[in-house]
């Protein structure tokens, strides 16, 4: 039997339609998500972390570069320098300065040290004398050494209870240029950190910052990304290890990369006041999960989609192969199976009758001068007998015989487990019933009779031969007078 939609070709047009859909929504999906994931990196890169470092910056440099400012014009303070060239006469009169700056600017400590008594100077009094071979002294000579004019130091401040902070170390000439000591303020680094804390919780991207070596400076209290602590390097720190190499030059730029599989977007800027680096960076996880969300939520919706499309294209394929079948067997004008829908259940029931060795009789009906009915009524009155004698027919048999019109005006009925005499009893009550029965067609009653031929199966016979005799018994009735039963003889 040919069908319109073999299952193979059912399959490869499902597995087809799986490919079309599937692959469509992913791509679509995918290619928003990626423009999605592009623009919130690019707002990042381009936008977000630089508008932070501007902040952070501006608020730095209202905090440390005030400082380095007072830090300076202490260093060119004619007074102060006068009163060392004068022989540090009056220790009163350097401390009053001294506390004056403090008070004035705020700050936590200020000092003095003079490099041709190697006294320590702060708002208080003398503090003591500094020492070479002392290593919490070293500082003074390390800017007494070094070429820049003033550093910035993060240290123990020996005045305050050893608070950590922040000194601004500044160098002091005398008017002929040559060094006579150290001056400058010192913040304690809490109040920075405090700074960076507040930073960090309310853009929610740690801040902090490294020194030109690549060691990290200033953290807020937490410390920096991957829990850095003030004195590490950046080499120390997963995904960091080479971001010096590329710093080569004091410069502001952007980085991406990869810490423990997480990426990271990192904006660096040089200070040039504090000659640090100002780093502020944030991890995608945060920034990403939205996108990443409705990403997962679109790939759900276009499973079921698919799903859905499938299962109906699935559903509406088979229907419709059904129907294709039922129509292939079924015969339209009687609606009884045809020759095509009879041969398939026919041969199996005549196989299972020779199994079970089970009685099975065939009738073959062929109406009587049809053709006389045709030529006197018309065709279309025919067509109305055909349907009322088949309809008669369906309602005298059992669900299980096989019922078929055979072609023309013939039937066949294959009764299951019937014998001879059960076969011969049903075809006599279709023959009377017939012979009873009006059809009506446009009003006209029309009335026709019907010639039976009887034949059981024989052992080892085949479907055709068990036709072949019940045709024969039915020609005999037709010779015999037609509106009878004849049977052909066993064998
Ligand atoms: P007999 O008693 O010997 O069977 O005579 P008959 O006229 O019935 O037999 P015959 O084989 O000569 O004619 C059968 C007629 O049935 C001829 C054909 O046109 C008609 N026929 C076949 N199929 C249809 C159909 O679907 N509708 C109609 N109206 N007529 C049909
Ligand atoms: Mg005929
Ligand atoms: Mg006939």
């Amino acid at each position: 039997m040919s069908q319109p939609f073999p299952p193979t070709r059912q399959w490869s047009l499902i597995a087809l339609l799986l490919v079309l859909l599937a692959g469509g929504f992913l791509a679509t999906s995918l290619v928003s998500y990626y423009t999605a994931l592009e623009s919130i990196r690019a707002g990042i890169i381009n936008t977000e972390l630089p508008l932070t470092s501007d902040n952070v910056y501006s608020e730095i440099q209202k905090d440390l570069v005030r400082p380095i400012l007072i830090s300076s014009m202490m260093s060119r303070d004619t007074y102060m320098r006068d009163w060392v060239l004068a022989g540090e006469q009056g220790t009163e009169q350097i401390t009053r300065y001294l506390r004056e700056v403090q008070e004035h600017y705020i700050t936590v400590t200020s000092f003095f040290v003079s490099e041709k008594t190697h006294t320590y100077y702060q708002a208080k009094g003398v503090l003591k004398q500094v020492n070479e071979a002392d290593s919490r002294d070293a500082w003074y000579f390390r800017v007494r050494d070094m070429q820049t004019p003033y550093e910035i130091s993060v240290d123990a401040d020996m005045a305050n209870q050893d608070r950590l902070t922040v000194f601004i170390n500044y160098k002091v000439f005398d008017y002929d240029q040559r060094f006579i000591g150290a001056t400058g303020v010192g913040l304690t680094v809490d109040a920075v950190v405090d700074l960076i804390d507040t930073y960090q919780q309310r853009y929610k991207r740690s801040v902090f910052f490294v020194d030109t070596e690549g060691r990290v400076v200033l953290t807020g209290a937490k410390g920096g990304p991957s829990g850095a602590k003030v004195g590490q390097s950046l080499s120390e720190l997963p995904g960091l290890e080479d971001l010096m190499a590329k710093l080569a030059n004091p410069q502001n730029s952007n980085f991406e990369y990869q810490e423990h599989g997480r990426e990271h977007f990192l904006n660096v800027r040089f200070i040039p006041e504090l000659n640090w680096y100002l780093l502020v960076d944030k991890h995608e996880n945060g920034a990403l999960t939205g996108i990443r969300k409705s990403l997962y939520i679109n790939l759900l919706i276009c499973l079921l989609v698919t799903l859905i499309v499938i299962s109906l294209v699935g559903f509406a394929l088979r229907r419709y192969q059904q129907r294709i079948t039922a129509l292939a067997t079924t015969d339209l004008l009687t609606e009884l199976p045809n020759r095509r829908g009879f041969n398939l259940l026919a041969n199996q029931a005549v196989q299972e009758a020779r199994r079970n060795q089970d009685t099975l009789c065939a009738l073959m009906l062929d109406l009587d001068n049809f053709k006389q009915l045709n030529d006197s009524q018309g065709h279309l009155a025919g067509d109305a007998v055909l349907r009322g004698f088949a309809a008669n027919l369906q309602s005298a048999v059992r669900e299980a015989d096989i019922l078929c019109r055979w072609g023309g005006e013939e039937f066949i009925l294959l009764l299951k487990n019937t014998s001879v005499e059960q076969a011969r009893e049903l075809g006599k009550k279709i023959r009377e019933q017939t012979e009873r029965s009006h059809f009506n067609y446009n009003g006209i009653d029309l009335q026709i009779t019907t010639s039976i031929g009887l034949a059981q199966l024989q052992p080892n016979e085949v479907l055709e031969q068990l036709i072949a005799r019940a045709d024969r018994a039915l020609y005999r009735a037709k010779q015999s007078g037609r509106n009878r039963l004849c049977e052909e003889a066993h064998g």
